[in-house]
């Protein structure tokens, strides 16, 4: 199969990255992809909003020195400001594409300040912006001609020249007819999103396990800062239910953190209290969790207008009801959980990765933003801005003597995984333990030899050129996992969300 730009994943990076090359090229044809429906991705559960300077009052200046400051200066200012200076017109495309942000009585849009930002800077659609990007956006590319889309394609492998020096495309698993496709490109777009899932207790979907990632890094492609994840302290914890996130927007509006006893903590740690950096509150968190041996802590907004809720949280407030909590009366239990991947596949401004004609975009890509920790609501204006000038990019390259992609060698794997499956699911637990909030040396050595041994044993256990879809996911897990791990072992500072203790 052919086409002339390969966009794989359908969140805000790819589709905007589809959007931008079929509006700069109206011959371009466009192929974008998705390992599930449409709808499901990081992407969807954003709540906050976009970073953008958007008011008289505020400046490119700022966002830059706050950008820099949150990443502990582990970053340079040309990359931050390169980024950054895109805010306003990717908010005039989305407005294009039918995005609509909230605005005040007066029509101007009403910005929102989030920590670390020092003006109102955050647009927004109520607290779910990510769902109405998503689904925006989606809609847009579905109707577009240039774009074709295909859902529950697995990316398994980049197709490579024999040089292994340029990207001429990608094989996937067709997963409803089990069969094996090659798709040839003029550029390939990796928008394959984060690895929140890879730890037991995420706010991210199931389906963030960093493919993307892992596949370019077996294909020799460089990656940076696999150990920066991103906590996000209030995540609601509960057993059996699926965890979603609460906000920090509810800490600004004045909801406090107290101890399983009803203890408010946070001003005995940090002067900041609960407004401090997100790290700050993660760790916090975690040491009265393990100091009253409780699963989580409270966050108590009982103090809210009751009008506030309907007002600034309806999604949230309606999602506490639906899982039995009236957070107007009552605390809601919460807990740190992966969140966002501050590192990824090494690019530039363009989104260039170490290989030709291949781009990484969004979340599994690291341009160097966030330094070593994300300013809130900074990634989705990442994903857009890079995704803009990548397609801007992809299209000044001299055209690639067409290929007609062959067949892929790749047989379907018939082997029960479910062995597999649970114990990758310990190796995950324990990386949770010793190599989540607070990492810890022994832990991940002892760590790193349990995954050298799985992985060696994986491999022998089945044969070369054989996948299928748990296959494929279980290999990128292990990995990605292992990569983390020595990246992990190896980090002598501590700086942004990276905390080893004992260093
Ligand atoms: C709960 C939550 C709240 C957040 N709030 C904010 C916020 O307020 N502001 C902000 O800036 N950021 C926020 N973030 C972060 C932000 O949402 C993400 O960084 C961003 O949406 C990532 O977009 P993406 O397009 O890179 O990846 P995603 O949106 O995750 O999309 C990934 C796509 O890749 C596809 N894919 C994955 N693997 C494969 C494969 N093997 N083959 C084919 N396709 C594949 C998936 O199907 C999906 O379509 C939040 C994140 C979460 C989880």
């Amino acid at each position: 199969m052919n086409t002339d730009h390969l966009v794989i994943g359908a969140g805000i990076a790819g589709l905007s990255h589809a959007l931008y090359l079929a509006d700069l090229d109206p011959q371009a044809r466009i192929l974008l992809v998705s390992k599930v429906s449409i709808n499901e991705s990081n992407t969807q559960y954003a709540q906050g909003g976009i970073a953008a300077v958007m008011s008289p009052e505020d400046n490119l200046a700022s966002h830059v020195a706050d950008t820099l400051r949150a990443g502990d200066y582990a970053t340079t200012e040309e990359v931050v400001r390169g980024i950054l200076k895109c805010g306003p017109e990717i908010v005039e495309d989305l407005t294009r594409w039918g995005v609509r942000f909230d605005r005040n009585d007066q029509g101007q849009y009403h910005l929102v300040r989030e920590g670390g930002h020092s003006h109102p800077r955050i647009l927004h659609y109520k607290d779910y912006t990510g769902k109405h990007l998503q689904e925006t956006l989606a809609q847009e590319a579905m109707r577009h001609p240039q774009i074709e889309l295909m859902d529950h394609w697995m990316l398994v492998d980049l197709w490579l020249d024999e040089e292994k020096t340029t990207c001429l495309g990608g094989d996937f698993l067709a997963l409803s007819t089990q069969e094996f496709i090659r798709v040839s490109a003029q550029t390939t777009a990796l928008c394959t999103g984060g690895v929140g899932a890879l730890f037991p207790k995420s706010s991210n979907p199931k389906i963030a396990t960093g493919d993307g990632i892992a596949i370019a890094r077996k294909n020799g492609v460089r990656t940076e800062l696999l150990s920066y994840v991103q906590f996000h302290p209030t995540v609601y914890s509960a057993p059996d239910l699926p965890p979603f996130l609460i906000s920090e927007a509810l800490r600004g509006h004045g909801a406090l953190l107290r101890d399983i006893n009803g203890h408010r903590f946070m001003p005995e740690i940090d002067d900041r209290a609960e407004l401090a950096p997100r790290d700050v509150v993660s760790r916090g968190i975690l040491a009265q969790m393990n100091r009253t041996e409780a699963s989580h802590v409270w966050l108590d907004a009982t103090g809210f207008d009751p009008s506030d809720w309907d007002t600034y949280f309806p999604s949230i407030y309606a999602q506490c009801l639906r899982y039995g909590i009236d957070p107007s009366q009552a605390w809601i239990p919460v807990a740190p959980m992966a969140h966002y991947l501050c590192g990824g596949i090494d690019v530039d401004v363009y989104g260039r990765t170490s290989l030709d004609r291949l781009y990484a975009l969004g979340e599994c890509s690291h341009t160097g933003l966030h330094g070593a920790n994300r300013l809130a609501s900074n990634s989705l204006t990442e994903a857009v801005a890079v995704a803009k000038q990548a397609a801007q990019h992809a299209l000044t390259l001299p055209k690639n003597t067409a290929e007609e992609a062959p067949a892929p060698q790749r047989k379907l794997l018939q082997a029960d995984l479910s062995g597999w499956k649970a114990h990758v699911l310990t190796l995950q637990q324990e990386l949770m333990e010793v190599g989540g909030v607070v990492k810890s040396q022994p832990g991940l050595e002892a760590l790193e030899k349990k995954l050298t041994q799985a992985i060696a044993e994986f491999n022998s256990a089945y044969p070369e050129g054989y996948t299928n879809e748990s296959h494929a996911s279980l290999s990128n897990i292990l990995s990605l996992i292992h990569a983390m791990v020595l990246e992990s072992i190896a980090e002598t500072r501590n700086q942004g969300v990276f905390y080893k203790s004992a260093l």
